[in-house]
């Protein structure tokens, strides 16, 4: 373990006041547990694991305008939190009786059906990677129609990773890949065809980890290699028989590719840029405007469901009810390692044991997890103009932050979390500057300076 992770995982236990107790109800639960987990400077504290607010807080004031919405979700520990706050009784809590989740085939399709909303047989909103909620609400990825969207609350953080296909074994790719570069750019000429890899939706996170990984090893995605949108299974058959080389890609998929001998993990994203933001619950401005107090009540049943999940103790419980057959419908088994932070890497790199590693919901060792920092939209965005992605009129920093502000309400979190009584709500809408493993700096005073000093980018 680096010396941050353990200064993080420390810092992690202290706050959530995970004692040996709850190490041993762990260890009860999950199976074989991280080690880490018995922590002797961690085990003096008091601190309460999760605040949550005395039962049956709608009053006739907060009542919401309407019980009913419709969240689209994926399949993938990112969507935790919506069926948790479903399953829990967290939504009807707090007066959303209506809450029906609808399962994506995929990210253009969760983006079809919220531009014709649930009125036409879609979706409201839901679970988004980023920046598709600005996408969406400039025209960007909507052939040009704008369908204005808000920004609420940061789903998870983590739980993604980098996999690479068994052949290539023994090659030096792991975090840093520059002793590999040499062996990923001259793919073509060895093999016959440029090096292959995959992410599941062009321009957002998947899209973003995998390019920053290989630009901080030397190896420019643009050029030296292919790399595409490829739906999952046909990513993993490519793996299987020699055609795709590397997935950027979410849990369970990362546990399933080594576990089956499919290829080993590269890294994790959260070794590429620890408590990295994920994905978001995000909902269309209109739905939002017509039912503020709706929407308020959605956000408080959310963070609730977070910080039940976040709790060691509540986890082989989340893993039963989001593998079920209405929900992600795949064998517990496969979450419960990637929930308690196990990764088994391959390729020689030592396992991860630690619950931190793993996705994180409520509250991570930078603190709360859930907020949407408008840093957080920010550095997407300078990401997609590193890249030179499509971004409408988004074509400098005025605009983009004049977007941010339009699209992120981190003030309708803010209103919600004090309304419930949770502590642990930010003082500020930028979580500060963010360092990579590569000791690349972003600052979000000056997301310029981050563009300059980046070596690998588009002309
Ligand atoms: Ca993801």
């Amino acid at each position: 373990m680096s010396d941050i992770s353990r200064l993080s995982r420390r810092r992690f236990l202290i706050t959530t006041g995970l004692t040996a107790a709850t190490s041993v109800a762990l260890k009860g639960c999950l199976g074989n547990p991280p080690t880490a987990t018995v922590d002797s400077g961690a085990t003096g504290s008091a601190a309460s694991p999760v605040t949550s607010p005395a039962a049956s807080p709608v009053t006739a004031a907060d009542a919401p305008e309407i019980t009913t919405i419709k969240l689209g979700y994926i399949p993938i520990v990112e969507s935790a939190p919506l069926i948790i706050a479903k399953e829990k009784g967290f939504f009807d809590k707090y007066g959303m009786t209506g809450v029906e989740l609808s399962k994506q085939a995929n990210w253009a399709s969760a983006r079809d059906n919220v531009t014709i909303g649930s009125a036409g047989g879609g979706i409201d909103g839901g679970q988004w990677q980023m920046p598709m909620p600005h996408l969406i609400s400039e025209g960007v990825i909507t052939n040009g129609e704008k369908i204005p969207m808000y920004v609420l609350a940061q789903l998870v953080t983590q739980g993604n990773g980098i996999a690479i296909a068994g052949i290539h074994n023994g090659k030096g790719l792991g975090l840093d890949i520059s002793g590999a570069a040499d062996y990923i750019k001259n793919f073509q000429s060895t093999q016959g065809r440029k090096f292959k890899a995959a992410h599941t939706f062009p321009h957002v996170n998947q899209d973003f980890w995998i390019r920053y990984w290989f630009a901080a090893g030397g190896v420019n995605p643009d050029t030296d290699i292919d790399l595409l949108a490829v739906p999952p299974a046909e990513t993993v058959q490519g793996m299987r028989n020699g055609t795709m080389d590397a997935f950027s890609t979410g849990d369970p998929w990362p546990y399933r590719i080594v576990a089956d001998e499919i290829g080993f993990m590269a890294t994790l994203t959260h070794e590429v840029w620890p408590f990295h933001p994920e994905e978001y619950l995000a909902i269309r401005a209109d739905w939002v405007d017509a039912n503020p107090k709706a929407t308020k009540a959605l956000l408080k049943a959310v963070m609730e469901a977070q910080q039940w999940a976040d709790d060691p103790a509540n986890r082989a419980e989340l893993v039963q009810l989001v593998s079920g057959r209405n929900y992600f419908n795949i064998p517990a088994n496969i979450l419960t390692p990637p929930y308690a932070g196990q990764y088994a890497m391959g390729d020689g790199k030592s396992a991860f044991n630690e619950f931190n590693a793993g996705p994180l919901y409520w509250k991570d060792p930078r603190g709360n997890v859930s907020y949407p920092y408008k840093s957080h939209d920010l550095w997407f965005l300078t990401e997609s103009l590193r890249w030179k992605f499509p971004l409408g009129g988004m074509k400098d920093f005025t605009v983009i932050q004049q977007v941010i502000d339009k699209v992120n309400r981190e003030d309708l979190w803010r209103e919600a979390a004090k309304e419930a009584g949770f502590s642990d709500i930010p003082a500020d809408t930028s979580r500060g500057v963010e360092t990579f493993f590569d000791g690349t700096k972003f600052d979000p005073q000056n997301p310029q300076a981050y563009l300059d000093g980046l070596k690998i980018k588009r002309a």
